[in-house]
């Protein structure tokens, strides 16, 4: 199980306790994120493997990975009250998303109903 995170500035917090939380759930799932993002779930003690910052191609690194359907699952934390520069890239990765049917969730909510699912059928 391949899963991407990423979360904007105002909802890394929430993620990083949405992956805590969840580490059981986790267990065995190799998790990517974005720059930031995944540092903040290091500092939670997750083990991620970073890619670039997103405003510096971050999404749009994650977005080459759900063309090549190398992902299970995209998390990804938007606040939906900020604007952010690289709008450009956050719209490819999720329209990618839907060419290719790669599950993505947009808040925590959904989020949770995803990763149960997913790990349901994986069990
Ligand atoms: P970041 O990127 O994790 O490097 O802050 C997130 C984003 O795409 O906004």
């Amino acid at each position: 199980m391949k899963i991407a995170v990423i979360a904007h500035d105002g909802m890394k917090a929430e993620m990083v306790g949405f992956l805590r939380e969840n580490q059981d759930k986790l267990e065995g799932a190799e998790l990517v994120a974005t720059g930031t993002t995944g540092s903040h779930a290091e500092k939670g003690g997750l083990k991620v493997h970073k890619f670039l910052s997103g405003p510096l191609g971050g999404d749009a690194q994650i977005a080459t990975l759900v063309a090549e359907k190398k992902l299970d699952l995209v998390l990804f934390f938007r606040d939906p009250l900020g604007k952010h520069a690289h709008e450009p890239d956050i719209q490819m990765l999720m329209r990618l998303c839907d060419v290719h049917n790669i599950p993505l969730a947009t808040n925590p909510a959904g989020a949770q109903l995803l990763l149960d699912g997913l790990h349901k059928k994986h069990s």
